[in-house]
């Protein structure tokens, strides 16, 4: 409509209003401002702001008489005008808009960052399992569903001599199919918050959310068993890996600590029996 009334007079009757191409092009400025301050894409303002520039030139090329100099200038510095302000604001839009993407992409970042954070402050790096400290925490044991459960200490059975026959790698993918084999069988197990720590080292933890003692006795003894036949998933010869196994009670409230020690004794009794073998602690 503003672009019908701008070229109106100059069509009908060009030199009988000189002055009504400048209201006319002034009201163009104000649509012209909104338009651009409002528009969502920089195409479309820059769209805008051609189209007008084309009308107003076809006007002043169809305008004669006396108007036609002061228009030229009037309309000219008002252009000017219109154009600096228009572009600065499309501009700043534009870079606001720009900021606005940019800063949700950093706190996406920022929160995956965060959350990978987290997940290394609580699991191993080498085996994915959670370390000592998640399991110190006590929150995750306090999770378990039954009031009574076992745990297990798991500590592989001369892994120095492992590593120094085999090379420290070998020794590290046997700490990997070691843990896989733990997640595998707990997986297995069925429901429940049964959870793999590797505690350091050759150490493992593993809770079973089982009030049975018998079994978890019985899925100890799987655990030793498939451990023993670990050398089998990394190329060793047969009797290269073994574990000795603790097992403990652990009752709801009582501390990560003090069942540690109890599966810790355990397990020490294991090693000094000969190794290879499942112990547990009778009034755990
Ligand atoms: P035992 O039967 O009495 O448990 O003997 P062991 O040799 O298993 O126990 P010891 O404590 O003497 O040695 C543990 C070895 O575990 C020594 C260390 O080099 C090795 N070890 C600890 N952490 C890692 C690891 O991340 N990768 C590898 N490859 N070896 C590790
Ligand atoms: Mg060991
Ligand atoms: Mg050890």
């Amino acid at each position: 409509m503003s672009w019908a009334y701008l070229l109106l007079p100059v069509i009908v009757e060009p030199s009988d209003h000189p002055f009504r191409l400048l209201v006319a092009g002034g009201a163009m400025v104000g649509v012209a401002l909104v338009v651009t301050m409002t528009a969502p894409l920089k195409p479309q303002a820059l769209a805008f702001i051609a189209g007008f520039l084309l009308t107003f030139f076809i006007g002043l090329a169809l305008m004669a008489g006396d108007a036609l100099i002061p228009n030229i200038i009037g309309m000219s510095a008002l252009s000017l005008g219109v154009m600096i302000f228009a572009f600065a604001t499309a501009h700043q839009r534009i870079f606001s808009s720009d900021m606005l993407v940019e800063n949700q992409r950093l706190n996406e970042d920022l929160a995956e960052a965060l959350a990978h954070s987290e997940f290394l402050a609580k699991h191993d790096p080498l085996t994915g399992l959670y370390n000592r400290r998640a399991l110190f925490e006590q929150k995750l044991i306090e999770e378990a569903t039954q009031d009574e459960a076992h745990l297990l200490l798991i500590d592989l059975d001369h892994f120095k001599k492992l590593n120094d026959t085999y090379g420290h790698d070998t020794g590290d993918r046997a700490l990997i199919a070691a843990s896989a084999m733990m997640r595998d069988a707990l997986r297995a197990y069925g429901s429940g918050h049964h959870f793999a720590v590797r505690l350091g080292g050759e150490e493992f933890c593993i809770f079973i959310d089982e009030p049975d003692r018998d079994k978890a006795l019985v899925f100890a003894e799987d655990m030793r068993e498939a451990l023993a036949g670990l050398h089998n998933s990394i190329g060793l010869p047969a009797g290269a890996t073994s574990a000795s196994i603790g097992l403990t009670r652990h009752k709801r409230g009582d501390t990560v600590d003090s069942s540690l020690l109890k599966a810790d004794a355990a397990m020490y009794d294991a090693k000094t029996s000969g190794r290879n073998r499942v112990r547990s602690v009778e009034r755990g």
